[in-house]
């Protein structure tokens, strides 16, 4: 149920990492001169995203926009604090180190193996990891430089570093992980995470957890927002709060949520902004559910934020939440495409290929928020999930509900980063194939999301006696591929021309041909050899395009081989719709009937094993395009523009910022936390 990618991002995520078109003219897009791609370094590239709609909002809302998100940029020193206790202090190091005078001189960016050039690396790194263990692996990455070379750097910067933190810098015994996972280890001890003071052990804090634990009907979050250290011998909580821990990043974000009040759109919002300032001063954590309340009822601003202490999944033990913040505006545009198919919700489920007893009367369509992110602030910067579902706190969501939302400028930045890359003249069978991908690719995978959620997993119904969990270990994927061939099976439809949402009657083929391609082939490369799919997304998508091609008769859809390589060829997209449409059927009568023999006969069948020498062949064709696996962002620069009275009567929004600047502007402008916490 947590945030970050919530299942119809992991589709989104998985297809754009994996599916691009083939423009080549992606600099410029309205008649601005626009690029996606900002920087790559090891297994890490940048890009930047457009606000699309943002010139077109209110003066107010552009105002509480630059005020949110002053609020969202001055949390981060909290989150490389959260993340080991020595970020700070490596950071600021490496930045003085890097603007001084001495090191300018040194620094040739020809000289790509000097220790000048490979410093620049590593702090690029760092500022990408928001500290020195990679953000995805937790594994520390050490220095490529040399610590007699870093030392004699800093003496000539002038500057003072602990032996004990260039230890943790270059020793690899050191702080290994950020976040240990293995059995039978002190889960603490073996952490770098700064969430518990030294000395203390995990289960002297699962014994204070325990013991605090609020039981109530309405229970609060204990240890959401604190720090648990041992003095004397006895546990006792640093609370994240003005005053407390974190302060004096907590009281400029305070500030910021003040300045930002006087533009809320709605009072339902001023009470979220309220909320938010009370908990931050006083830590208060029966503050943080109102707050919280507060938030999943504001429903009518157009602006909206998350700025806190919010996903526990860095803390090994689960409770503590990490810094984390964006802002946000809902995009009428695309909430109107969500819309329309929620609408014709009941026209779908009537016209599916399903048995009538299991579909449903009366079905509810979901119409799911599509936002704009209009910055990105600490543990969502630069790497970011593209879904967002909140609160965490499940008595909350069964009371009051939760929002969910997905990233539409994000997941597009992807696509249109990819563009060019290589990967569809590597992976898409013909010149007629890649265009139509171009053209329609983005497209169709929008819709097709937006099919999977908005009508797909609320279709069809259980007979009487089944539940889910009749399905068991197996329940996810069924329950993932039923919606995915909704989706899929719609997608071709007239109805979607008639409503407007395509623009033409082939168009959907673009989408087929990718949900084809990277279910049978390119999603393989996540895997490693040898390996067998276990994420349920990923057998979702291998158990239809295996099913259809292995049902394919007709030869509707084969793997063709040309020069050695192997791709889809697709024959006949109306024949693979009927495919689709008999797999729903089949799929939704397991659903319906909890037939856990025929769930589990689909699944081991078609989802989980790989064919060895056609996996290795996708590897090595991928490999060779030499594409960065993680992705993340700068944000846009926001800057209040003033009449000469002084009163603001603009709010500029400007792409132009690098990656480096961004992060020396950031250090300068927004670091407030001193070395040591
Ligand atoms: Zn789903």
């Amino acid at each position: 149920m947590r945030k970050t990618i919530f299942c119809a991002a992991v589709l989104l995520l998985a297809t754009t990492a994996i599916f691009t078109g083939c423009k080549k003219d992606q600099q410029t897009v309205n008649n601005q001169n626009f690029s996606y791609n900002v920087d790559k370094f090891y297994d890490l590239e940048v890009l930047r995203y457009r606000v699309e709609g943002f010139e077109q909002l209110t003066l107010q809302q552009k105002q509480l926009i630059y005020h949110l998100s002053e609020a969202a940029l001055q949390g981060r020193d909290i989150l490389y604090d959260q993340n080991c206790r020595y970020n700070l202090r490596i950071r600021r190091a490496l930045e003085a180190v890097y603007l001084s005078d001495s090191y300018k001189q040194q620094y040739n960016a020809e000289d790509k193996e000097s220790q000048a050039y490979l410093m620049e690396k590593y702090l690029k790194r760092v500022w990408f990891s928001n500290g020195i263990h990679h953000h995805y692996s937790e594994d520390k990455f050490l220095p490529e430089f040399t610590r007699e070379w870093f030392e004699q750097a800093l003496t000539e910067a002038q500057y003072n570093l602990e032996k004990e933190v260039l230890d943790v810098m270059f020793d690899p015994a050191l702080m290994q992980k950020r976040m240990a996972q293995a059995d039978g280890v002190d889960l603490i001890a073996s952490s770098a995470g700064n969430y518990y003071g030294e000395g203390i052990t995990q289960a002297e804090a699962e014994a204070w957890y325990a013991a605090h634990k609020d039981t109530s009907a309405e229970p609060k979050w204990i240890g959401l927002n604190s720090q648990l250290v041992k003095v004397n011998g006895e546990i006792q909580e640093r609370v994240y709060h003005v005053g407390g821990l974190y302060s004096a990043a907590l009281e400029q974000v305070v500030e910021s949520l003040k300045k930002a009040l006087a533009f809320a759109e709605t009072e339902e919002q001023k009470l979220v902004i309220e909320k938010l300032i009370a908990y931050n001063q006083t830590g208060d954590l029966d503050t943080f559910n109102q707050y919280c309340i507060a938030w999943v009822r504001d429903l009518n601003s157009r602006v909206d934020f998350v700025n806190g202490f919010t996903e526990t999944y860095a803390d090994p033990l689960g409770i503590t939440g990490t810094w984390e913040a964006m802002v946000n505006f809902k995009n009428t545009e695309s909430t109107h495409r969500t819309e329309l198919i929620s609408q014709n919700a009941q026209w779908f489920e009537d016209h599916s290929t399903t048995d009538p007893k299991y579909k449903k009367e009366e079905v509810k369509g979901v119409s799911a928020k599509v936002i704009t992110a209009a910055i990105l602030g600490g543990d969502c910067y630069p790497a970011t999930p593209i879904g967002i579902n909140l609160p965490n706190a499940n008595w909350i969501r069964k009371e009051y509900g939760s929002k969910s939302v997905s990233i539409d400028n994000l997941s597009h930045a992807y696509d249109e980063a990819a563009k060019g890359n290589g990967f569809a003249e590597e992976f898409i069978i013909d010149e007629e194939t890649r265009q139509r991908a171009e053209q329609y690719g983005t497209m169709c995978n929008d819709l097709h999301t937006d099919l999977h959620e908005c009508a797909g997993h609320g279709s069809g119904k259980l007979m009487p006696g089944v539940t889910k969990e009749n399905l068991k270990e197996h329940g996810s994927c069924i329950e993932e591929a039923r919606a995915d061939l909704f989706g899929l099976y719609y997608l071709a439809d007239p109805k979607l021309v008639e409503l407007g949402l395509l623009p033409n009657k082939d168009a959907y083929k673009a989408g087929y041909y990718q949900q084809m391609m990277n279910g049978l082939m390119t999603q393989l490369v996540r895997i490693e050899p040898g390996k067998d799919i276990e994420e349920a997304h990923m057998r979702d998508r291998q158990l239809i395009a295996n099913w259809v091609y292995q049902h394919a008769a007709n030869k509707e859809v084969e793997i063709a081989e040309r020069d050695g390589k192997h791709y889809l060829q697709i024959n006949d997209y109306e024949g693979l719709r009927r495919l689709f449409g008999e797999l729903l059927r089949e799929i939704q009568r397991v659903t319906s009937e909890g037939d856990y023999a025929a769930a589990k006969e689909l699944v081991e069948t078609y989802a989980v094993k790989v064919n060895p020498e056609l996996h290795a062949e996708i590897l090595a064709r991928y490999n060779k395009l030499n594409l960065a696996p993680y992705k993340g962002f700068v944000n846009p620069v926001y800057t209040l523009v003033k009449d000469e009275d002084g009163n603001v009567t603009d709010v500029s929004i400007d792409y132009t910022e690098g990656y480096i600047e961004q992060h020396l502007r950031y250090s300068r402008d927004y670091s407030f936390l001193p070395d040591v916490n």
